[in-house]
């Protein structure tokens, strides 16, 4: 054999298996086979074989089977969190943290799936009043899953743990870093339920990706950035395969003069530098009224001290888990200070090639990449409003729509509700994410569909109407035999019914509405 066959045979094997790293050592923690299309293609046709049976189980049997899932993954918590440390370098109770809301949200799909998605009656109208109605929930047949590596457990477990819950089976790629998460997750629920592909795990890169969204699926659950969702999407397109997005964000935290600013200084230092600032949902910017903001920047500033990334046994933070991420951060820090901006905490030199410390900047002009574009690290930039209208306005200019914050002591619903985005939690921070019938997704550059709660559920079926004759019509309206008395008599019916409308239409719209609000209030 001569060295260049040998070369080429030898990049072939490399080209077939994908390593994944320990991004705080470098080392090789796992080696798995890639999937090209062909196999995709296989992986999807298991998946379709064991749909029917799925669908046909009904909901109390697959409430048994997440429910033995649960188990499985609560019991092995510690080794899943093993992985997710490995692959992702994050300390190993936030691992268990991730791991353990995801195992709440499968509790939740069991116990809620039927009143949810099952079969329920609805009024038929008077038009329609011989008829029943009934509407309910079917499940689509194979969900693809695209994951991210930043939470490899909680983030694809919203869309495959909803997606198994409504009746479909499942295939998932999961992100080129965090292989052996997802490998582990379709191995336990294989343990459960070891003859049919319930959940099945593809390996690769954004070719794999491809494969998956070209495969004959019935619908693609994508997290990941806006960019790589975009791409995903076009290629679902070429299928008609309806798509859910869940991208980027760009979330901000606001303060008002009555806050709790403890509390808001520790909700923000945990929301920007958790998980070494690489959360969808993680606090990127402040917006801190201008009364409280000195004493605010200080409290916030004491804790970003008291915590640092490393290996060490203190050290609360990890790795960046991807490391072209580190030039984000940097370029995105030294940005601010070049327009402007002030690094009261770090600054570019706490980026080195593995590790991103906390940084905190002040008064950043808000055309700044750290204002505008998501940075993923652990920075945030708090900025001094005069007024909540003003915070409100500055948060929602942004593309993104994803999650935020509000701390206030009178205001906060209030104000939770002006920000354009899918999710807000008041008085504390990414709090949404934790309670399973809350729905979870984005407006804007953020994404659309939802995953988690009814919503979740509902995103991977579609619904089904049914309505069932139960005796004959007064006036039957679908036939040619229809008299002209019998037209006369449904327009008379229309005009009682709707026609009421038009008997006000001359007065001015805005006193037709505070009419309607007094009639409501009465
Ligand atoms: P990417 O967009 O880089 O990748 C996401 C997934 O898509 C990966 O599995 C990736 O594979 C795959 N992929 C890449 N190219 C293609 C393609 N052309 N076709 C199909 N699939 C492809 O995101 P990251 O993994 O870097 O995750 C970070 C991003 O995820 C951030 O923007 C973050 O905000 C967002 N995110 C959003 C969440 C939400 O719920 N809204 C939650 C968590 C994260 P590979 O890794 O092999 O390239």
């Amino acid at each position: 054999m001569s060295d260049t066959v040998r070369q080429d045979q030898q990049d072939q094997q490399d080209q077939q298996k994908l390593e994944s790293f320990d991004p705080a050592t470098g080392d090789v923690v796992g080696v798995h086979a890639v999937d090209d299309a062909a196999s995709v293609e296989a992986a999807v046709a298991r998946a379709r074989a064991s749909a029917a049976w799925w669908a046909g189980i009904g909901f109390d049997a697959r409430a048994e089977v997440l429910g033995q899932w649960r188990a499985v993954l609560t019991r092995r918590m510690a080794q899943l969190a093993d992985v997710v440390h490995a692959e992702t370098g994050k300390p190993h109770a936030d691992a268990q943290l991730e791991i353990g809301l995801a195992i709440d949200h499968l509790a939740w799909i069991g116990a809620k799936a039927e009143k949810v998605l099952g079969r329920h009656r609805v009024s038929p109208g008077l038009l329609l009043a011989n008829h029943s109605a009934s509407v309910e929930y079917l499940p689509l047949g194979v969900v693809g899953v695209i994951g991210p590596w930043n939470y490899p457990v909680f983030t694809p477990m919203g869309s495959i743990a909803y997606a198994l819950g409504a009746g479909n089976t499942v295939v998932f790629k999961p992100s080129e870093l965090t292989p052996g998460v997802g490998v582990w997750l379709a191995d336990s629920l294989r343990e459960v339920v070891p003859d049919q592909h319930l959940l099945q795990t593809v390996i690769g890169w954004g070719e794999t990706g491809t494969a998956l969204c070209r495969a004959d699926i019935d619908k693609l659950a994508f997290t990941g950035s806006t960019a790589t969702g975009k791409k995903v999407m076009a290629t679902c397109a070429e299928n008609l395969t309806p798509v859910v997005i869940e991208a980027g964000g760009k979330d901000a935290l606001i303060v008002d003069e009555d806050a709790d600013l403890d509390a808001a200084a520790e909700a923000a230092a945990w929301g920007a530098f958790s998980n070494a600032g690489q959360t969808c949902i993680g606090v990127e910017r402040v917006y801190v009224h201008e009364k409280v903001a000195d004493d605010f920047i200080g409290r916030l500033s004491e804790r970003a001290r008291a915590v640092h990334a490393g290996v060490d046994a203190e050290a609360k933070l990890g790795p960046m888990t991807m490391s072209s991420q580190l030039e984000v951060v940097r370029s995105h820090v030294d940005d601010a200070i070049a327009r402007g901006g002030r690094a009261v905490v770090g600054g570019p030199e706490s980026v080195d090639d593995r590790f991103a410390q906390p940084v905190v900047l002040v008064d950043v002009p808000e055309d700044s990449l750290a204002v505008t574009e998501e940075t993923f690290g652990p920075t945030v930039v708090v900025n001094r409003v005069g007024c909540m209208d003003e915070a409100v306005e500055k948060a929602n200019a942004g593309k993104y729509g994803l999650g935020g914050a509000v701390f206030s002591g009178r205001r906060g619903a209030e104000i939770a509700r002006q920000l354009r985005s899918g999710m807000t939690s008041v008085n504390a921070v990414i709090a949404f994410a934790a309670v399973p019938s809350l729905p979870f997704g984005g407006v804007g550059d953020s994404g659309f569909g939802r995953i988690h709660g009814a919503d979740g559920l509902k995103e991977f079926t579609y619904a089904k109407a049914v309505t069932r004759q139960r005796m004959k019509p007064v006036l039957n309206l679908t036939t040619f035999e229809r008299t002209e008395e019998q037209d006369t008599l449904f327009a008379t019916m229309l005009t009682a019914l709707h026609g009421r409308a038009s008997q006000i239409g001359k007065r001015p719209l805005r006193e037709r509405v505070a009419a309607v609000r007094e009639r409501r209030r009465g």
